[in-house]
């Protein structure tokens, strides 16, 4: 039988009175059980506030004004007297939801079937065009007249993006495994979900065949892979140490893109899986080109390509490629050049399995490759594509040496890569280590931080409006993000303004569930950008909750400083993660060690 919406709202209900991942899996994973197969996936595409998969896009796209209208509208109709007007109801509530729920409280909903509804909020998302916003404002106001008030309360904080239930994709595939027996599902979800990155499918296949269905799971052209990523280490040595003779790649520092060809459409994937096909024509146009009517799923760095000098240009001019306007003309100004490193499908079949120096030649076979000796310098490839660079290393100093020459022509750093390693989808080890020029000077390399809040400027800082940022880091055994240091350097006074401007969007009344802190900045903000930032070092501290455990200290940086803006190509998912900040202590305390002076050599005052 159908599910009502009211079902659908209960359960959400339920889901925001919790604050604990076990709790919300477990409540999850229980009414998964209960849902009809086709309801399944637009249930977990809600959880997470879209209405697609996140690759796809799928938002309703109304602002606060137009579902203002559509409530007012609502109203209007129901023959209900106001004494305020919505808007300023709204400055009271502070939430959507709560609105939504005041002004239709009494009214009994019609039990409308949740995939009706859904539909619905489809609908709203496709309409574009001349008059689209008038029938968006007429049809979610008749959807409002048909629901009850719990069920008006998510659907209106669903349309304007504030659902915000804290359940991350971690408790998703915990809710699932949860569904499927137990913690022995986990793995092959996890599994399933690092090929197709689309939780609402593997539920349908869970649904349809068990946990046979996620196994059968193979790439497909469409389905972005969670890319691979490095582990870090500090020497040549300590890399030939963990993966002996191994292939080094240089480190290029401009868009990683997942190129999908199904042998008619192309699509190109960002590091943090969203569709950027209309931001790089010539990628488009050169995968055609050279592939024909092939079916395949490969992965390389784009980098901005400077015609005077025959080289690359530095990331900063190489984001400008970055838009959604002006692509056209701006290709022509920085056009792009690809350096393919990764093949994970070809025509049927699955390559991730198959070993790293086999991939690499085919990868050789399919795109124009140019070699270069260690000591040759790197020119860009003629057309579009070319491979990364690579070499093989047969002892720690030609890891070095490598390092040492890419870095001398402008290159972040190499990568090694295990030569019989195979592609592991959404996971940072040892198969692909990374060593930057930072590691070496003072192991501290940048980390990626969650903004989860703001204060107000004090002195100068108070005509822009903001002082300082609180950020944290991802704890994925919680699912949560944990505060690890307030940070008030390393913008100008016009970033600031701007950055300021970007977080005011998004301030929330309160903490948000998916946020673990003691500190109370001035406004919380949606935990969605993330900086990078660079400090001196990593200390135990009792002020943050980042790696807190019992009765354990948790960690605080030792002045840290933004590099820029907010990056667009990460995820807060893909912020650095609380393992990764235990890992880079660890480290920092065996390079200290191992640079103490011995005792008699300690200089005299
Ligand atoms: P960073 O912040 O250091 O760029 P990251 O967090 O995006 O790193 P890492 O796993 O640390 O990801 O590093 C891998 C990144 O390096 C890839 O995302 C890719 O964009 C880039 N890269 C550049 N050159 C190569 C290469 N030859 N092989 C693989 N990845 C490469």
């Amino acid at each position: 039988m159908a599910t009502s919406i009211d079902r659908v709202c209960d359960c959400l209900q339920v889901l925001d009175s919790l604050s604990g991942r076990i709790e919300m899996a477990q409540e999850l994973g229980i009414f998964l059980k209960i849902l009809d197969n086709s309801e399944r996936a637009p249930f977990v595409y809600l959880v997470q506030g879209q209405l697609a998969p996140p690759f796809r896009g799928g938002e309703t796209g109304m602002s606060t004004k137009l579902v203002l209208r559509a409530i007012g509208l609502a109203v209007e109709e129901t023959g209900i007297s106001l004494t305020v007007s919505p808007e300023k109801k709204l400055e009271e509530l502070g939430d959507m939801g709560n609105l939504a729920e005041h002004l239709f409280s009494g009214r009994h909903g019609k039990s409308v079937p949740f995939l009706e509804v859904f539909r619905t909020l489809e609908n709203l998302a496709l309409r574009g065009g001349e008059g689209s916003q008038e029938e968006k404002v007429r049809s979610l106001a008749n959807l409002f007249l048909s629901l009850s008030p719990l069920s008006s309360r998510y659907v209106a904080r669903f349309v304007v993006g504030k659902l915000r239930l804290g359940v991350g994709d971690a408790t998703i595939i915990d809710a699932l495994a949860q569904w499927q027996g137990g913690k022995t599902a986990k793995t092959p979800i996890e599994n399933g979900y690092n090929l197709c990155s689309d939780l609402g499918r593997i539920a349908t296949l869970l649904g349809e065949d068990g946990l046979e269905g996620v196994r059968k799971l193979r790439p497909s052209p469409g389905f972005p892979i969670r890319m691979a990523l490095c582990e870090r280490l500090s020497s040549g040595e300590e890399i030939f140490d963990k993966i002996g003779s191994c292939a080094v790649e240089s480190k290029y520092d401009g868009f990683r893109c997942q190129v999908h060809s199904d042998g008619n459409r192309v699509q190109i994937f960002s590091r943090n899986l969203e569709e950027t096909t209309l931001m790089f024509p010539e990628i488009v146009e050169g995968t055609r080109a050279l592939l024909g009517n092939r079916k395949a799923i490969f992965e390389g760095e784009a980098l901005g390509y400077n015609a005077e000098t025959g080289g690359y240009h530095p990331f900063q001019v190489t984001i400008t490629r970055k838009r959604k306007h002006n692509v056209k003309e701006k290709s022509g100004e920085v056009p792009l050049k690809m350096l393919v490193f990764d093949l994970m499908y070809l025509d049927g079949e699955n390559w991730l399995d198959v070993p790293f120096l086999d991939r690499r030649r085919k990868i050789e076979s399919l795109f124009p490759t140019h070699t270069f000796s260690v000591e040759e310098e790197e020119t860009a490839p003629v057309g579009v594509f070319g491979t990364s660079r690579l070499i093989i290393a047969e002892h720690p100093s030609t890891i070095d040496l490598f390092f040492d020459e890419v870095l001398e022509e402008g290159f972040e750093g190499i990568i090694a890569k295990r030569k019989e390693g195979t592609y592991t989808a959404g996971s940072r080890n040892f198969n692909w280590i990374k060593l930057k020029r930072s590691y070496k000077d003072t192991l501290s390399d940048t980390l990626d931080l969650v903004i989860i809040g703001f204060y107000r400027g004090k002195g100068q800082r108070t005509r822009l409006g903001i002082g300082a940022i609180l950020t944290a880091a991802y704890d994925k055994e919680l699912d949560r993000f944990v505060s690890i240091a307030r940070i008030g350097s390393g913008l100008t006074e016009s970033q600031w303004v701007e950055l300021r401007e970007m977080l005011e969007e998004t301030v929330l009344s309160e903490k948000p569930h998916s946020v673990l802190t003691d500190i109370a900045p001035d406004y919380w903000v949606e935990p969605k950008f993330v900086v990078q930032v660079r400090a001196d070092d990593i200390t135990r501290s009792p002020q943050h909750m980042c790696g807190r455990r019992d009765t354990k200290e948790g960690y605080a940086l030792r002045f840290p400083r933004m590099t820029g803006e907010p990056r667009a190509d990460k995820n807060p998912l893909d912020a650095t993660t609380v393992l990764e900040i235990e890992d880079l202590f660890q480290k920092q305390k065996n390079l200290l060690a191992r640079h103490r002076l011995p005792s008699d050599k300690v200089p005299k005052k």
